[in-house]
């Protein structure tokens, strides 16, 4: 018990230093000449007098330095867009149009709906899903940590500090962990139920010991963050073509899923290829967010057909179907 107490002492301390390490990016915009000098002319004009910006600037939590970076890239941007040259990175980030002291407009109105999309497929779900199926729970469940994931989402892009950046990656890798987690609950025989409260404990140590590492590095390692998503989203895919070639059945709701799939390899590709901003306002991730937005309603018209399906065959309790060579065997015997 005192283990466990110190273990997770331990576990919030950590996350503690990630969350106010400070942020650092460096890009080749905010390491050229002309915006340094910029930026240092600008805290010396602007910022001996204290912090006299606007109201709903100060309210966000901008500072006076922070608030010349910022007009610093916006004036960079457009010098090296009316010089016909380049445009490019500050601190990791293209310029974006602010408005109200809000940093990433589009990203933060498309965060607000992938949002709305996972409340509407908890409200889906639950209105067309039995009360008698037994991983209805699971995925209302899912429908919950993605919604946390998109609130923190929606935060971050309104505004950035390490805190809101590390609610972003950890609430969004907790949404894969469960995902995967689910996914496992859902495809294994049933009949083993007591081996989902030890796959449960395995998966929140999993999860704990990212968190942990991540948090106790020097920085903050955005590769190895990239590496642990990007492998738990291909387990996740892995797993489920497993189940569809298991099962032997072309099941017409599977559809979904691939759907699905296809959807999101496709959607990545933008978060692949950079490129700078329409009009200021919609960069690459932003399209990302906006495409997910309808690609996440495949997901619960799948969920759907396959709770009806485990209801059909099963008659509410199972979701596993036996491999074709045991249904052989059941029909011989
Ligand atoms: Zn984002």
């Amino acid at each position: 018990m005192r283990l466990k107490t110190t273990a997770f002492i331990v576990f919030l301390a950590a996350v503690a230093v990630a969350l106010w390490c400070p942020l650092a990016w460096a890009s080749s915009g905010d390491r050229h000449p002309e915006f340094r000098q910029c930026v240092s002319t600008c805290v010396a004009n602007d910022c001996s007098n204290g912090n006299n910006l606007p109201w709903n600037l100060r309210l966000l939590g901008w500072d006076c330095p922070e608030n010349c970076d910022y007009k610093c890239s916006e004036w960079h941007t457009k010098k090296c867009m009316a010089e016909g040259k380049p445009v490019m990175q500050y601190h990791g980030m293209w310029w974006l149009i602010r408005i109200g002291g809000f940093q990433e407009i589009a990203s933060m109105w498309f965060s607000i709906g992938n949002f709305g999309a996972h409340a509407f497929g908890f409200y889906y779900y639950r209105k067309n899903v039995d009360g008698s199926y037994r991983l209805r729970g699971l995925w209302l469940g899912y429908s919950v940590v993605s919604m946390n994931a998109w609130v923190w989402s929606t935060v971050f892009h309104a505004r950035h500090f390490t805190f809101t950046e590390r609610m972003d990656y950890f609430s969004a890798s907790f949404a894969l962990f469960y995902s995967v987690f689910a996914t496992m609950i859902r495809i294994f025989p049933l009949q083993r139920k007591h081996l989902e409260v030890p796959l449960a404990a395995l998966f929140v140590e999993m999860y704990v010991a990212y968190v942990l590492f991540l948090s106790l590095s020097p920085t903050f390692d955005y590769g190895l963050n990239m590496k642990v998503c990007c492998g738990l989203g291909v387990v996740y895919m892995l797993l489920w073509i497993c189940e569809s070639v298991r099962t032997r059945q072309l099941r017409g709701y599977f559809i979904w899923l691939y759907a699905f799939f296809i959807a999101i390899l496709a959607g990545m590709s933008l978060e692949l290829y950079d490129f700078s901003p329409y009009y200021g306002l919609f960069d690459a991730h932003s399209l990302w967010h906006a495409w997910t937005i309808p690609v996440s309603c495949f997901l619960y018209k799948f969920a759907v057909g396959d709770a009806k399906a485990a209801l059909r065959e099963k008659g509410g309790d199972g979701v596993y179907l036996p491999l074709l060579s045991e249904k052989v065997l059941l029909k011989n015997q």
